[in-house]
This record gives structure tokens, C-alpha cells and sequence, in this order.
């Protein structure tokens, strides 16, 4: 952490701002570690490896979702060698993490590669972060920031950025703060440590969904977002609204993990219960998704890529044939969608 993140932080505890600094000589970049303290309530936050830790009374939803990601055999080697995610493989993988979200084209993000998806998901990240249009001059949160390469992206940029999650995933931000810095906090995206109105933007990426209550979710990024900013949600899990709830679910749940299969009304009905009155629900090009694939699995030239090329080319009349997809891609299977929730300016 770097001392200028004070100016928007609040104690988790008590609501009182500022907290009091109590650092250990740090290295040039920040600090990497020290204290946080209230001097209302006498909390204390410890910082370790630059990231502060506001998981202090953490609720045991949080708790266990980050014991289960801790151990998670995350990675997986071509020699078929698991790795939880720690400070070893951290070092060991470092090349591949510093690539993320696209990769590099190894076996790691290719079919069956711990990071395939990152990687095929990658171009709708770079499409949603070419519509925030970023002048370099925004405040960003990311919310449930993982390895945090969306915030290092922004960060890249010249926005000042607070990366923020429950999990021990987020210590791979070290490799990419050196190169472009930014905060990072351990909190609960229920109750988080920020002063009302402190972020331009709040980002996300398969995140929310990790929520048990949505309202109380969107009504917390409601708060710290300022009046005109607004909140981006990518990658998110949405049901169709008669589409059956996957059994993936509840293998995930019996291993602690906290996803929730939210269909697209209960996502809107959230946002809007939350406090958000402009939501938008985005359905994304299916030909970009399938582009994206194909080229990370190869495989033949099939009619279907070949249309894919041809609606990529033409997009106004990919748009156009977008409307008929609505309601069924409402209905049976979302797929490749977003959601933008608008703070307005008399919020
Ligand atoms: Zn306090």
C-alpha cells in the first residue's frame, strides 16, 4: 500500500476515517508491511506483502470460500504436477501470471489448461475495457480481483486502482505492481473499508454471483461509487430464466466455493433492490466468443466459423440478428453477457 489510499479508506468496525499508519521501513514501491489503526475503535489491519487485510471479522461464508480457494490445486502442469496457489508457485509460474488474461500461447491456456478460460475469456474483457473508454485519470475498484490482472490493465492506463478480494489469489499482484501500481486489500465486497463515493468506476468479472445477497451487494457498490459512475460486471454467471440450475453448483458448494446460479431477472431485480434505478443487461457478440475459441482450439473451418468471420466483419448486421437472439438467450441460455448499473447524479 502507498500512504495516498488513506484518503479513502474508512475502518470496516466502526465507519471512523482516517486510519492511523503504522509501517515498518518500506521499499521504494510502498509498504509492504505495517498496521492499519483505528483510533475510534482500537481495530487493527495488519498489511503483509503490501496488501492490507480488512477480513478482520470476516463472516464464515467468506472464510470458507477462501479456505477452499487456498486449497484449490489451482494449476496444472504439462507433466500433469498440481499447484495450490502460494508464494511458491507464484514465483515458479511467474511468466505465465504476467500474461494473463490472453496467455501466451503454452499449454496452460490452451484446451484443458488451468488458465483456458481466462484466456478464452480475455476478449471480452479487452472489448469491455475498450467501452470504459479510460482516460487514465478515473478512480477504479475491482471487486473480487483474483490475480488482479484487470486492475494492472487499468492501472496501465494511469487510473488509480484498488484491487480488491477474500482470497490469498491476490498476492500474485506483487508481480504486476512493480510494473504499474496499484492498491490491493483483502475485504468482503459486503462491507468494505471505502469512504461513500470514492470510485468512478466499480469492475468486476465473475464476481457478484459469489454472493449470497445480491441487494446488500450492489446496495455496498452503490455506496463507494460516486454520483455519474457507474459499476461493470463481466463474466458473471446468469441462468436463462427457464434454464435449470447446472449440477456444477452444488459440487462447487460441497467444496466451499460460493457461487450462486442468479438468472438474468433475479440480476436485474439485485441491482435495482440495491439502489441502482439505470441497469442495463448487455448480450455480447456470440461470433466474437466463437472466434475466440476457435482460435485457441483449433480444429476445422467449419460453416460456423466462417459465419463467425463474416458477422465479426459485418457488425451492423450482426446487431441487427442480435435482437432475435434476445429472448431466447433471456429465456434458455444467456451466454456472453454483461451488466452496467449507473449511479445518476442526484443518487
Ligand atoms: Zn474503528
Amino acid at each position: 500500500m502507498r500512504e495516498e489510499v488513506l484518503g479513502v479508506l474508512k475502518c470496516p468496525a466502526c465507519g471512523n476515517s482516517p486510519l492511523k499508519l503504522n509501517k515498518r521501513p518500506d521499499n521504494q514501491l510502498e509498504v509492504r508491511s505495517g498496521k492499519l489503526l483505528c483510533p475510534n475503535c482500537a481495530a487493527e489491519y495488519l498489511i503483509e506483502d503490501g496488501i492490507i487485510d480488512f477480513l478482520y471479522n470476516a463472516n464464515a461464508g467468506v472464510l470458507r470460500e477462501r479456505k477452499a480457494m487456498d486449497e484449490d490445486d489451482y494449476i496444472t502442469d504439462d507433466r500433469g504436477d498440481k499447484f495450490k496457489i502460494t508464494d511458491e508457485t507464484i514465483k515458479r509460474f511467474k511468466d505465465k501470471f504476467l500474461v494473463l488474461p490472453e496467455g501466451d500461447g503454452s499449454s496452460l491456456f490452451k484446451k484443458g489448461g488451468s488458465f483456458q478460460s481466462t484466456a478464452e475469456a480475455s476478449g471480452r474483457f479487452y472489448s469491455a475495457m475498450e467501452q470504459l473508454r479510460l482516460t487514465g485519470r478515473e478512480k477504479i475498484l475491482e471487486i473480487g480481483a483474483c490475480f488482479s490482472y484487470a486492475s494492472f490493465k487499468f492501472a496501465q492506463k494511469g487510473c488509480s486502482v484498488v484491487a480488491l478480494d477474500i482470497s490469498n489469489y491476490l498476492k500474485v499482484s506483487s508481480l504486476y505492481v512493480e510494473k504499474a501500481y496499484f492498491e490491493r486489500l483483502f475485504s468482503d465486497m459486503h462491507n468494505m473499508p471505502f469512504l461513500d463515493n470514492s470510485f468512478d468506476i466499480v469492475f468486476g468479472s465473475a464476481v457478484l454471483h459469489h454472493s449470497k445477497d445480491l441487494k446488500a451487494a450492489f446496495a455496498e457498490i452503490m455506496r463507494v461509487l460516486r454520483p455519474g459512475g457507474k459499476l461493470v460486471l463481466i463474466n458473471e454467471a446468469g441462468r436463462g430464466v427457464w434454464e435449470r440450475i447446472h449440477p456444477v453448483y452444488k459440487q462447487m458448494e460441497e467444496k466451499g466455493f460460493g457461487d450462486t446460479a442468479y438468472n438474468l431477472l433475479e440480476w436485474k431485480k439485485g441491482a435495482q433492490a440495491g439502489g441502482f434505478r439505470r441497469v442495463k443487461i448487455i448480450f455480447s457478440s456470440l461470433a466474437d466468443d466463437y472466434i475466440m475459441k476457435y482460435k485457441n482450439r483449433g480444429g476445422k473451418y467449419t460453416f460456423k466459423v466462417r459465419l463467425a468471420y463474416f458477422l465479426r466483419k459485418h457488425r451492423r448486421f450482426e446487431s441487427f440478428l442480435l435482437w432475435f437472439t434476445i429472448l431466447p438467450r433471456l429465456l434458455t441460455r444467456p451466454k456472453s453477457w454483461k451488466i452496467i448499473c449507473y449511479k445518476n447524479a442526484e443518487d
